[in-house]
């Protein structure tokens, strides 16, 4: 992934986050509301059977079954408490280049992370199949 490519900082951008809640299933009298979604850091990804899934643009955690009490800063700190998006003090308009250049470097982390757990269940799901297969290779032969 390249670092500064226009698509990969984007998302830091509130507006651009709540540009993906359309369709978004709660609308209004509620706190999760799409405004309330895309401040706290989430931008909308929906599947086909799950329309209410967000990913936090930064950690890249994913959470659905939403309620409409849910407030999604708090949400997001719960179940994401290192995010440094949502420690973040200021709005991203403020930061300087250096702090930039810091938050970056996190978020990298966490696209690391993540790609890799996904590789190694990969495998892990692949080696279970080869097992499965020589185990009864083995037997066969027996
Ligand atoms: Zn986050």
């Amino acid at each position: 992934m390249e670092p500064f490519v226009e698509e990969n900082i984007k998302m830091y951008f509130y507006e651009n986050r709540l540009k993906t809640f359309e369709g978004w299933p709660f609308d209004e009298d509620c706190m999760c509301t799409p405004e309330n979604m895309a401040k706290a850091g989430f931008i909308h990804t929906p599947s086909e059977n799950s329309p209410d899934i967000a990913m936090c643009f930064f950690c890249l955690k994913e959470l659905e079954g939403w309620e409409p009490d849910d407030d999604p800063e708090k949400e997001h700190k719960s179940h994401s408490p290192s995010c440094h998006f949502s420690l973040l003090k200021k709005k991203v308009e403020e930061i300087t280049v250096e702090e930039f250049f810091k938050l970056q470097k996190e978020r990298h982390k966490f696209i690391i992370n993540k790609s890799c757990n996904e590789a190694v269940t990969k495998f892990e799901e692949a080696a279970k199949v080869r097992r499965a297969d020589i185990i009864k290779t083995a037997m066969g032969e027996e």
